[in-house]
């Protein structure tokens, strides 16, 4: 389960799979650009940093054991 920004917004973090094209598909259904994080990474490393950035939809699917 990885995460990606789409913007630095509330509930605008999303988890789901980097594609070769370089757009994010989220467990939500959002496809996106990821923002550029620190380090050249556009992935976070792990979990948010801030529980309010998480995209409520693309943490259920989280809790649930989901994709
Ligand atoms: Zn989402």
């Amino acid at each position: 389960m990885t995460w990606y920004l789409r913007s630095m917004s509330d509930h605008d973090t999303h988890c789901g799979e980097l594609a070769a094209d370089g757009t994010v598909t989220a467990s939500c259904g959002a496809r996106f650009q990821p923002r550029p994080l620190p380090l050249g990474r556009v992935s976070l490393p792990g979990h948010p940093y801030d529980r309010a950035q998480i995209c409520p939809a693309c943490d259920a699917h989280r809790r649930e054991g989901t994709r």
